[in-house]
């Protein structure tokens, strides 16, 4: 007779907590799966699917000015803040029943509501305890938000899926994925939009041509970037708020998001009674295989706040299930992990930078070429797009890539899998050019 009523206890129905207790459930095992807010987690709720959504909406302006130069006459275009967030609501409705029904069928417990771990083998929700061999915690993480005189006036990206109106102006404190992605969504559907960075430029981390391109194109589109500098204190000012600066100098706006960051949802449902170690970020620490200082108890995904992606989230899902019931290991290879950034123009990378590949190897060649894209040569859209590539010169591998413009993600996307399969820069020189694409300039870069 088993001992515990579940095999496997997930906290956590996100991406990774989601992956992990499918697959497992399917080889088996026996398991229960916590959530207390919203299947699906951020990503489905509150991240990269009602984001793209809003991404998709805020690309039509371009599109719509565009049009003339290929001959079309566009009526007068008017743009529903409500039509667009029903309709995305609605979406995420649909995906609920999505997980809902996988979940089922995979034959995992769903209990609504929030997890207290009791101890190494026991959690409790709502009251009733369930006892299970082993406990994954995959509580992902939560926005946060600097202590400023203020602090109460400002919204994170969660309350931007659900404003009741878009504001006229916004400001947007942050230099990373999530302010630059909302400020070219926001500025696409026509806020006048300023970002607030402390840093001297956007995207810290990322390849330097890229961030100084992203830089001039969003300046040229209009959006204000203020640099080296950050927000003393939020006063509202009655029906709009003054953000002021630490030069003195105070900016009016309507709104002020903060996307300063997240922090990892690992405190305050038992880990702490527990011993759980947590790092200085409050991140839980795991071992190669997931596993924390408790040895029942396991985590994964941005509570372990390491590459915070959903697709690593499910790698690090799957990675464990093998590990602990299909006695297989694959583990996840953090190397290369391609990312995109969805901006206007977009971004799409993969493998190092230029600055980590010259400290990597003694020589590299870099090739690189910036040009406006065809569909701009009668769209009007002063728009560019830069690609690069990083190759180690005496073994000829490409290291490094690196686009920004018109679906970088998507090309990214492919150049990834060669660079994983150790393509070298003759194998790129030897491919055919799929022709007339932005992608083919990958396979024809001559000159280093
Ligand atoms: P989550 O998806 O956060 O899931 C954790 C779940 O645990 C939540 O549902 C939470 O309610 C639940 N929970 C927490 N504590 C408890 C408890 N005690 N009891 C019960 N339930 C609990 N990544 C990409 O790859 N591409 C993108 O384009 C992208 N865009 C993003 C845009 C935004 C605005 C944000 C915020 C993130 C974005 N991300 C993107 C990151 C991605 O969403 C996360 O990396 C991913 O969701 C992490 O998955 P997870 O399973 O670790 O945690
Ligand atoms: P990021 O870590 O990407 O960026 C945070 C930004 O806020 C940085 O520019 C940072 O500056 C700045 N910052 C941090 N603390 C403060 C502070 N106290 N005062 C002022 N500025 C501060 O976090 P995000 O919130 O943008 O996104 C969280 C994570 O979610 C991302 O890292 C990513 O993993 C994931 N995500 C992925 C997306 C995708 O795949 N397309 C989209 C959105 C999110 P500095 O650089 O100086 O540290």
């Amino acid at each position: 007779m088993t001992q515990y009523d579940y095999d496997l206890f997930v906290i956590g129905a996100g991406s990774g907590g989601v992956r992990a207790a499918r697959m497992a459930s399917g080889h088996g095992v026996r398991v229960a799966i916590a959530e207390e807010r919203y299947l699906g987690g951020t990503c489905v709720n509150v991240g990269c699917v009602p984001k793209k959504l809003f991404v998709y909406a805020s690309q039509f302006r371009d599109q719509f000015d565009s049009a003339a130069g290929f001959g079309w006459t566009v009526g007068n275009s008017t743009f529903n803040w409500t039509s667009l967030i029903t309709n995305k609501n609605q979406e995420i409705e649909r995906l609920h029943a999505v997980y809902n029904n996988l979940l089922q069928k995979s034959g995992v417990c769903i209990i609504t509501g929030r997890a207290q771990v009791l101890d190494a083998h026991t959690v409790a929700v709502d009251g009733t305890e369930y006892s299970a061999e082993r406990i994954l915690i995959a509580t992902g993480g939560w926005p946060s938000v600097p202590e400023i005189p203020g602090k109460q006036h400002v919204v994170t990206s969660n309350e931007m899926f659900f404003l009741e109106q878009l504001p006229k102006r916004i400001i947007i404190v942050g230099g990373g994925y999530i302010a630059v992605e909302f400020a070219s969504i926001l500025h696409g559907l026509g806020v006048n939009t300023t970002i607030c960075h402390r840093g001297h430029k956007l995207l810290r981390g990322f390849d330097e041509d890229i961030r100084d391109f992203l830089a001039e194109e969003m300046i040229k589109k209009g959006i204000k970037l203020l640099l080296n500098t950050d927000i003393e204190a939020i006063e509202s000012t009655g029906d709009c708020f003054a953000a002021r600066l630490i030069d003195g100098s105070k900016v009016s706006t309507d709104l002020v998001l903060y996307a300063t960051g997240r922090t990892p949802n690992s405190t305050g449902f038992g880990m702490e009674k527990l011993g759980v170690e947590l790092d200085t970020e409050l991140a839980i620490k795991v071992n190669s295989d997931y596993q924390t200082n408790v040895p029942s108890i396991y985590a994964l995904g941005d509570v372990t706040n390491r590459v915070n992606l959903t697709p690593v989230a499910i790698a690090e899902g799957m990675a464990l299930v093998n590990q602990l019931y299909v006695k297989q290991p694959r583990p996840v290879d953090y190397d290369t992990i391609p990312t995109a950034v969805f901006s206007q123009p977009t971004i799409g990378t993969v493998g190092l930078t230029e600055a980590q590949a010259r400290e990597k190897y003694p020589d590299i060649d870099i090739y690189k070429t910036s040009f406006k894209p065809m569909k701009n040569t009668l769209s009007g859209i002063d728009e560019k797009t830069l690609m690069k590539m990083i190759v180690v010169r005496d073994t000829d591998r490409v290291v490094g890539m690196h686009m920004a413009g018109t679906d970088a993600p998507e090309i990214i996307q492919g150049m990834a899998i060669a660079i994983r399969a150790g393509a070298t820069k003759a194998v790129f020189d030897s491919t055919i050019g799929i022709h007339p694409t932005a992608a083919e300039e990958f396979v024809t870069l001559r000159k280093a």
